[in-house]
């Protein structure tokens, strides 16, 4: 089992428990090569009107966060230890990209809203017409050009709401795995999906997690047949206790049951 992670929630996102200390030491315990945080990014004051989402805020990225994450690092030795923030691509931070990637080691893609056709921002774990998908489609696609990112977290959550999986459902899929493909980024199988317990019968009859969805990542293992795709398993906790849990050795079990190479120490 490779022993790496690369997105970790803490208490500053205000729906997480647990300090950088606290994940970095059970990361040791746990016998990792690679831990890194990854919390939430800060919004900009024109979309914190635009977006209700709990995370930290700019004063807290600056003051706490970041001198946190630095104190931490530094303490931990014999592991690899990385700041990281999870971010949306949103053409309305295109500005603060550049600025966390002077701040943080690198940046995950975890898009949890898409625009609607007036601009409105949609939760992405709501049901997603074809508009949607479109917007969540190059949403990923502008973001794995853009080179800020390293990872796309849990990109099957656009299935979130579907029971099936339609021709529309495998463009997308096929979409965003050409777009990591393409830039060098990696796609992730999210572990927290299992760990939220809540699997489901989907139109072919089959027991399915809600995510990481087997019909998604079985096209990602026919197209690893034939190209250098990266994927890593990531645990997304929100707790010390979930991270390195049930949930994470059996994100490791469906990644190997569908034949999926996972991507070697480093990233
Ligand atoms: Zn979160
Ligand atoms: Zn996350």
């Amino acid at each position: 089992m490779i022993k790496t992670n690369y997105h970790t929630h803490i208490y500053l996102c205000k729906h997480a428990t647990g300090t950088p200390d606290e994940y970095f030491q059970k990361a040791v315990d746990c016998g990792y090569q690679h831990m890194a945080i990854s919390d939430h990014m800060p919004l900009s004051e024109e979309l914190k009107l635009r977006i209700t989402s709990r995370r930290m805020n700019f004063d807290e990225y600056k003051n706490e966060y970041l001198p946190l994450l630095e104190r931490s690092k530094n303490k931990f030795k014999g592991i690899c230890t990385s700041s990281a923030l999870e971010a949306e691509y949103f053409e309305e931070m295109l500005d603060y990209y550049p600025s966390f990637l002077e701040d943080v080691d690198f940046l995950i893609l975890g898009q949890h809203y898409v625009k609607n056709e007036y601009g409105q921002f949609i939760d992405v774990y709501a049901t997603l017409d074809e508009y949607l998908l479109n917007n969540y489609c190059e949403c990923l696609e502008k973001g794995c050009a853009s080179g800020y990112f390293k990872i796309i977290a849990h990109p099957d959550i656009y299935l979130y709401r579907k029971k099936g999986f339609n021709e529309k459902c495998q463009e997308v899929a096929n979409r965003i795995i050409q777009a990591a493909y393409l830039n060098n980024v990696a796609l992730e199988i999210n572990a927290n999906g299992i760990r939220k317990n809540r699997d489901f019968i989907n139109d072919m009859g089959e027991s399915v997690h809600i995510y990481p969805r087997i019909e998604f990542w079985r096209l990602v293992a026919d197209f690893q047949k034939e190209h250098e795709l990266k994927v890593v398993v990531n645990d997304d906790s929100h707790s010390v206790d979930d991270f390195c849990d049930e949930s994470t050795k059996k994100a490791y079990q469906f990644a190997s049951s569908l034949g999926i190479k996972l991507t070697e120490f480093p990233l």
